[in-house]
């Protein structure tokens, strides 16, 4: 094998930018960030929203990239193109589909046939190409991934097998529904997309062996940055010392402020505490009540 990939798994709005951009700042590692919409992106058609458009992490478009142009040419040694590989995202899209497949794996963790083996497999022949071609011209022997998707981190497994580590990055249900809700989701669909989607994290997490996983808090991390990205590196096999320089990062997706070249602050948002309504309390509290003692 000639890299390995350390995945981040976890929801929307739960620190994954962040901990991606802590990791990126050691020198074994490259990130690729949310590769899973790297079609969308080469192919100029990444309109999720207007600031991360079709934008590279250094701020230039990724078609305009100098070390993108490089993976480029790379992968067109072996006559493939960024524009040309297919879309990423693993089948089903649907999040209710997931979560009876999920359930499927819950019941029978043995199962190899429970996502839709043929088109997911070849998602996952088509990010290792990406994930090989990055290594080289980054000369780093880790390529981290943070498409946070769990279904992907389960065909990951099956596929790369001692070359895969986990990082389950689990947030608070109230934090994040109420980060969701400032970006104009309704109260229902941010509380319900997050239940369903820890049910999913956590059953994948344990259909995972316990050596290639690590269970990391969103609060724990902003709160001891430097003791959780130690221990992170210590699980990933290299040198705890973490540095702190300015860093330029070439990656896909995640939160704006991931253009900032600067040192990042590290806070915790936890305005939800004080902003949400009674009524919105009370609804988070009793929905989200089950999955966060689980994650705790
Ligand atoms: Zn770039």
């Amino acid at each position: 094998m000639d890299y390995q990939l350390v995945y981040i798994v976890s929801d929307a709005r739960s620190g994954s930018t962040l901990l991606d951009i802590l990791l990126s700042k050691n020198p074994k590692i490259a990130s690729v960030g949310e590769l899973h919409w790297s079609h969308q992106y080469f192919n100029g058609n990444y309109f999720k929203d207007k600031i991360n458009k079709n934008l590279c992490s250094c701020g230039k478009v990724v078609t305009e990239c100098d070390f993108w142009e490089k993976v480029e040419n790379e992968l067109n040694k072996g006559d493939e193109s960024l524009k040309s590989l297919e879309s990423l995202t693993i089948f089903p899209a649907s999040r209710f589909k997931r979560f009876w497949m999920c359930l499927n794996l819950f019941f029978f963790p043995n199962s190899k046939n429970i996502f839709e083996k043929e088109k997911n497999e070849k998602v996952i022949h088509n990010s290792i190409k990406i994930h090989k071609a990055v290594a080289k011209v980054a000369n780093t022997p880790i390529i981290l991934e943070s498409s946070k998707e769990s279904e992907r981190a389960k065909y990951f497994d099956y596929k790369l097998k001692d070359n895969v580590k986990f990082i389950f990055l689990y947030r608070d249900g109230r934090g994040v529904a109420y980060s969701k809700m400032k970006r104009g989701i309704s109260l229902f669909v941010a509380s319900m997309s997050w239940v369903n989607f820890t049910l999913r994290q956590l059953i994948i997490e344990r259909s995972i062996s316990k050596e290639k996983r690590i269970f990391i808090s969103y609060d724990e991390l902003c709160l001891n940055p430097k003791t959780v990205l130690e221990k992170i590196q210590r699980f990933i096999g290299i040198d705890g010392d973490f540095q702190e320089q300015k860093h330029f990062i070439h990656n896909l997706g995640g939160s704006p402020y991931r253009f900032s070249q600067k040192e990042i602050r590290i806070a915790r948002d936890d305005k939800w505490r004080s902003e949400l309504k009674p009524f919105e309390r009370i609804w988070l509290n009793i929905l989200t009540f089950i999955p966060n003692f689980l994650i705790k």
